[in-house]
């Protein structure tokens, strides 16, 4: 059968055209739940953090120029006046020639300006007499009031995606709960009757399902919630009814394999009947990636990807992570990269985007890009890789030596 292969930038105008990237809806959840989730409201601080300027030693309350000209031989006298207990505020001031015994954590009092610490004291004449051995610059040992946290100031926007970190400060701020966005819901399904879920005995001719996990972890990765559905084989009435199925309970459909032409070839009749409009794109001037099927029933995107593993994750990437992370309330990805020399001559597939997995290695001067060319049935091309180069359509070859941009999949490339 025809197809017209359609580019990268047409099939992801073609998407935005028919499914609404934006995010899917709101709840609240407690702080202890909210783990990995993308906060749907900026965070500006409603206090001080610290509320009070807070002692960070042991030692005493002082007004630093007291300590001033203080050494082993000139010790300063000051007379203690009380103790702050950590938790509770003094009840009076300090005056001039004064020190308040306080512990890490205590609130200062008022008056004071710095906190003198204990090993630098030692015990005077009088029980409530110490003596300053050394001198304090004011605010020294003191973390000021807001000195963290100002209130009022903006700390977390809407659409971060909240980890320990940011948990962290919302917890400072008393924030118990927090709106965060929903989380699309993705219906997975492996299609394949030589495919055998791992745990269970490959019998011969049969090939462990690399796809649902790939698919699944990768749905995590953009803030989706994900649910395998399972192998289904290679049956159209098996999986037109999984897909319903999927259709039903999710907001996505994800599917691998049976998009190439061929006797398996059935997924563009089973979309076309699944809903409206069916069938948006039908194959992608891509290596990998070519027969890629996206399809929309009543709203709901429904991505067909192709069954080689590399393949599918390509795929994954190109359409289906933007629209997933749309719907999850998270920008859109900031692909990271740096500059790399290319160890071998590359030859991508003719007229269309090629992807080349490549491993980074430093060499004398700079960053060397090894082209990793596996066939696209091979999942090891992508994990043993750092990053990948794109070849644009109408690049016939790059020569070795050549410059090329190395996306890399994840944060900054260290050897
Ligand atoms: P298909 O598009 O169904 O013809 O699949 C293309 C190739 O990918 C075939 O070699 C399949 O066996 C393989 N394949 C399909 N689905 C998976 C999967 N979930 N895991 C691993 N390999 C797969
Ligand atoms: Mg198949």
């Amino acid at each position: 059968m025809f197809r017209r292969l359609i580019s990268r930038d047409e099939a992801l105008q073609r998407i935005r055209r028919y499914v609404k990237l934006a995010a899917l809806g709101v709840e609240e959840v407690e702080l202890r739940s909210a783990f990995g989730r993308v906060l749907a409201e900026d965070v500006r601080a409603s206090v001080d953090v610290p509320p009070f300027h807070r002692a960070t030693m042991d030692g005493y309350a002082v007004k630093a120029k007291d300590t001033f000209g203080a050494s082993e031989t000139n010790p300063k006298s000051l007379r203690v006046v009380g103790s702050v207990e950590v938790g509770k505020m003094p009840a009076t001031r300090l005056e001039t020639g004064q020190a308040m015994a306080v512990a890490t954590g205590s609130a200062l009092p008022e008056g004071s300006d710095a906190v003198l610490p204990l090993e630098w004291t030692r015990t005077g004449s009088t029980p409530n007499e110490i003596l300053a051995l050394r001198a304090v610059t004011t605010g020294e040992n003191v973390m000021e009031r807001g000195h963290d946290i100002k209130r009022g100031e903006l700390l977390l926007k809407e659409g971060t995606r909240l980890t320990a970190r940011e948990l962290g400060v919302l917890s400072a701020l008393g924030i118990a709960r927090v709106k965060v966005y929903l989380k699309p819901k993705v219906a997975i399904l492996s299609t394949g009757q030589e495919l055998v879920e791992p745990g269970k005995p490959l019998t011969s001719g049969k090939i462990y399902d690399v796809n649902w996990i790939t698919l699944y972890a990768s749905v995590l990765e953009c803030g989706g919630r994900p649910e395998f559905l399972g192998i289904v084989e290679d049956s159209v009435e098996k999986m037109e009814n999984t897909m319903r199925k999927g259709l039903e309970m999710a907001d996505v459909v994800v599917a691998s394999g049976a998009t190439s032409v061929g006797a398996t070839d059935i997924m563009r009749s089973i979309v076309n009947r699944l809903g409206k409009p069916g069938v948006i794109v039908d194959g992608v001037r891509m290596k990998p990636g070519k027969p890629t099927i996206i399809g929309v029933a009543d709203g709901k995107p429904i991505f067909c990807l192709p069954g080689n593993p590399m393949s599918a994750l390509v795929a994954f990437y190109n359409f289906v992570a933007p629209v997933l992370r749309a719907m999850a309330g998270l920008p859109p990805v900031r692909r990271r990269f740096v500059e790399a020399v290319l160890a071998g001559r590359v030859m991508p597939a003719s007229g269309r985007l090629t992807t080349i997995p490549v491993r980074l290695e430093k060499g004398q001067e700079q960053l060397v890009a090894h082209p990793i060319l596996k066939a696209s049935g091979a999942i090891t091309a992508l994990a043993l890789a750092d990053g990948y180069v794109e070849i644009p359509e109408d690049v016939k070859f790059l020569e070795s030596g050549e410059r090329v941009k190395v996306y890399l999949f994840r944060g900054e490339w260290k050897p």
